[in-house]
């Protein structure tokens, strides 16, 4: 098969002939049609984040149809469209799993990352770990929830926002756009805060109550707030601009450092701050099945080649999310 391999960090991911994976026990081969591309995939490829896996093919996002069923697997039959995200496994055991935080299990394993990813045309992936999609999205638009969707579920979770509270997003790429929409069919009132014309057209699109630049503070105290963009100096302003008792989450794996916080200004009055790292397969589920019962959809840029797509999220071009063609 054909997949795009990253050799080394920093340098393109290069398109080559790999032996096609086979499924082991519990594992299903899917043969993947599309995969999402993410700003993780941008760490990952320019060494930001520690390798566990040189050559690693990229992309946690994948779609496709499951082409063989490993040993003893019932879950899904050949022919399934189904999706591929982050979370390929756990060790089921730690007390982090145990807790049903599997999210935390430090003994994780992640799609593209310690195992060979979907910017290929076959991925393989434990049965027990991919997920059925919602019919009211084609692949490629489907991409885009497997992580971004995903993340930005579990980032409004963590910012515990309730019904009828007011939310802030910061930053309006892929994951924000899905959450705004997943926030709005549950009630809320949404402010975001973005830089780029192009985001804050889109935002207003899809049907944001407000829509600020960067540096803006929302009209209101927001009840939530959730950090879309990796940007530390993000932090205090979200703080700054959450009523007393209110919560901010980042949503982001990897953020540029924190600027000095004054107790006071940014933390006082029992504000909360949290960090959302990966998710858990229930989250996915959920994430999914709302997607489906409310209509939730993505803005979409296709791309044939990856380093294009990575470098077009990287110098922000893309409104929404970009997605790999793989057949
Ligand atoms: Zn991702
Ligand atoms: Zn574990």
């Amino acid at each position: 098969m054909r997949a795009w391999v990253l050799d080394r960090p920093r340098e393109p991911l290069r398109l080559r002939e790999v032996t096609d994976p086979s499924p082991g026990p519990g594992e299903i081969a899917v043969e993947v049609s599309a995969c999402g591309l993410c700003r993780t995939d941008i760490h990952i490829c320019e060494g930001e984040i520690e390798l566990p896996k040189l050559p690693v093919v990229p992309g946690h996002q994948a779609v496709g149809r499951v082409g063989a069923r490993g040993r003893g697997v019932r879950r899904f039959r050949e022919g399934d469209r189904v999706g591929v995200a982050w979370l390929h496994g756990t060790c089921g055991t730690c007390p982090d799993c145990a807790r049903k935080d599997e999210n935390l299990c430090r003994r994780a394993r992640f799609t593209g990352y310690h195992v060979d990813g979907g910017f290929a045309e076959r991925v393989v992936v434990p049965a027990a770990f991919a997920y059925a999609l919602p019919p009211s999205l084609d692949d490629t638009h489907v991409a885009p929830l497997l992580c971004a969707g995903i993340i930005g579920y579990r980032a409004l979770r963590q910012a515990d926002v309730g019904s009828g509270e007011t939310v802030g997003l910061y930053g309006f790429g892929s994951s924000a756009h899905i959450a705004l929409q997943v926030a709005r069919a549950r009630g809320n009132r949404v402010f975001v805060v973005t830089r780029g014309e192009r985001h804050r057209e889109l935002a207003r699109r899809m049907g944001a109550d407000w829509v600020g630049d960067s540096g803006e503070r929302p009209p209101e105290p927001l009840d939530r707030a959730v950090i879309f963009a990796p940007a530390g100096e993000l932090i205090p302003q979200a703080l700054e601009a959450v009523r007393w008792g209110g919560t901010v989450a980042s949503a982001a794996i990897h953020m540029s450092p924190i600027p000095q916080m004054d107790y006071t200004k940014h933390l006082f009055g029992e504000r909360t701050l949290r960090s959302t790292t990966a998710s858990t397969r229930r989250d996915g589920e959920e994430l999914l099945a709302f997607a489906g019962t409310h209509g939730i959809t993505t803005e979409v840029t296709l791309f044939d080649d990856p380093n294009e797509g990575l470098r077009a999220i990287r110098n922000d071009a893309i409104q929404g999310s970009a997605v790999l063609r793989v057949k």
